[in-house]
């Protein structure tokens, strides 16, 4: 079994001992079966900038509402609560006059 590099200066002479995995040359030790999630789910406008939880963005056109005849109309505000790992309506927003809703980022611009 070969063990992962260093996450930190990514040195591949990392040892074990114990349950902690150790980095010779930084010092690092971590719990590999702690891991902390670094790969959030991101997702890219409409001008393919990098979107992430908290931004806020604006319609970048008419944006038809999944079941309902409501339209978000184009430049209208919202703000990402969260971004989910889906290949549309990744954004869980919160739209100024509309309430919660899933919005697809390629349709949104970074305000
Ligand atoms: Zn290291």
């Amino acid at each position: 079994m070969s063990l992962p590099p260093c996450p930190q200066c990514n040195s591949e002479y990392v040892y074990e001992d114990q349950a902690l995995l150790i980095c010779p040359e930084c010092a690092h030790e971590w719990n590999p079966n702690e891991v902390v999630e670094d790969d959030e789910p991101t997702a890219k406008d409409a001008n393919g900038t990098k979107l992430v939880a908290g931004d806020k963005v604006t319609a970048a056109k008419d944006l038809k509402v999944k079941g309902s005849s409501t339209v978000i109309k184009v430049g209208t505000k919202a703000t990402i609560r969260r971004i989910v790992d889906a290949k549309d309506h990744e954004l869980d927003c919160k739209v100024d006059g509309y309430g919660e809703m899933m919005v697809t980022a390629a349709f949104v611009k970074k305000a």
